[in-house]
């Protein structure tokens, strides 16, 4: 590994100088994921500056209601706060559903949302990657792509977004927020990621040197019925080859709200907007469900091989639906 400096940061101002005064420094939260790929060769910081001291640690009450949860939160934390298994129920379940009890103790908020793809070729130096280094080639599109995206992927690349927390984020409109040296901003999820296009190598519209604060969770009565629903290739703690956060709320055999967004199938979490527009209002059964799926399907853009997850996320859709509809009805 290269060698690099370490600092700990106690504040915000002081986590954002370190930052401004070194264009190699990184920010360090649980170190699960950037010292992995450091140890592969694939990030070489020249400094790392551990935020997990900063007072970012807290979930409380939002302004106007719903919660804001800090960046220096750990997965564990997230996942076990009464307010959070409460109210965004699918929430918790998405954060369970990743990684290991060991590493969710370690592992950020603000970390979660930026960690990187887990493509092999990405992660294997020796390998071409126009995410790692712009302009060498996607071995992935002629080779393994098993678990690539089927949506809103480009010839340039189509790995997928390997977070859990997110995709449930995504689905209760979360919003980011993050501090930089000329001021505070905010970015919704579903605007935070930006799409592939030509530029795999730009993940996020976060400008450069920005610390992730928190992340506010507005309030969303029908998430509190709400579901994660993760398929793998193995029991114990692996990636999502397709993942589902769904919230419902059915009256009198309409449906009146509901919350819908895809894992694993995109560079991003997937907000499926066309599924949301036929369910709403629509009656709460098999035949809408599944004819949700279908339109938010539509643009579906399987390689060789991974035509499997359409049919994958059909049935997801149409099983948690039907579930959590039925539980309405109870
Ligand atoms: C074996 C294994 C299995 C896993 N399985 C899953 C899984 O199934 N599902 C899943 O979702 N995840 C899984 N993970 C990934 C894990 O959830 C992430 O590694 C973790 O969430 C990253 O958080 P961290 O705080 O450790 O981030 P770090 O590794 O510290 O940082 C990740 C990135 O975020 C940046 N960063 C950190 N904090 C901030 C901040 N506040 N502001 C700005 N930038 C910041 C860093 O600079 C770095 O670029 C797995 C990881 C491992 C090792
Ligand atoms: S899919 Fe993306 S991350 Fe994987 S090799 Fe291609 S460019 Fe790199």
């Amino acid at each position: 590994m290269k060698e690099f400096g370490y600092e700990r940061a106690f504040d915000v101002s002081g986590a954002l100088a370190l930052l401004d005064a070194d264009s190699g420094a990184r920010y360090l939260g649980g170190g699960t994921n950037l010292v992995d790929l450091m140890k592969a060769g694939v990030e070489r910081p020249t400094r790392l500056v551990d935020v997990r001291e900063l007072p970012l640690d807290r979930i409380e009450a939002a302004d106007g209601g719903g919660l804001r949860i800090g960046a220096t939160v750990t997965n564990s934390d997230l996942a076990a706060h009464p307010e959070v298994r409460r109210n965004y129920p699918a929430l918790t379940q998405a954060v369970l559903a990743g990684a290991s009890g060991q590493l969710r103790n370690m592992a950020t908020v603000g970390g979660n949302l930026l960690q990187r793809t887990r493509c092999g070729y990405f992660t294997d130096v020796t390998k071409p990657c126009n995410k790692r280094v712009p302009g060498s080639g996607c071995p992935a599109i002629e080779g393994e792509h098993h678990n690539h995206a089927i949506l809103g992927a480009s010839g340039h690349c189509a790995a997928v977004h390997p977070s859990d927390m997110g995709v449930a984020l995504t689905a209760f409109d979360a919003v980011v927020s993050y501090e930089t040296a000329d001021g505070p901003g905010e970015l919704p999820l579903t605007d935070f990621y930006v799409p592939v296009g030509d530029t795999p190598h730009l993940e996020t519209a976060l400008p450069p040197g920005a610390l992730i604060t928190g992340i506010t969770l507005p309030p969303a009565p029908v998430a509190a019925f709400s579901r994660y629903r993760k398929v793998r290739e193995r029991a114990s703690y692996a990636f999502a080859i397709g993942s589902i956060a769904v919230a419902l709320d059915v009256r009198d055999g309409v449906v009146h709200d509901v919350r819908l967004a895809f894992g694993a199938v995109a560079s991003r979490p997937w907000r499926a907007r066309a599924a949301e527009a036929v369910l709403t209002g629509a009656p709460a059964d098999g035949e809408t469900f599944a004819a949700a799926a279908d339109a938010e399907l539509a643009d579906a853009e399987p390689l060789p091989h991974n035509g499997y997850k359409v049919a994958l996320m059909r049935n997801l859709v149409v099983a948690v639906l039907t579930e959590l509809a039925e539980e309405a009805a109870r």
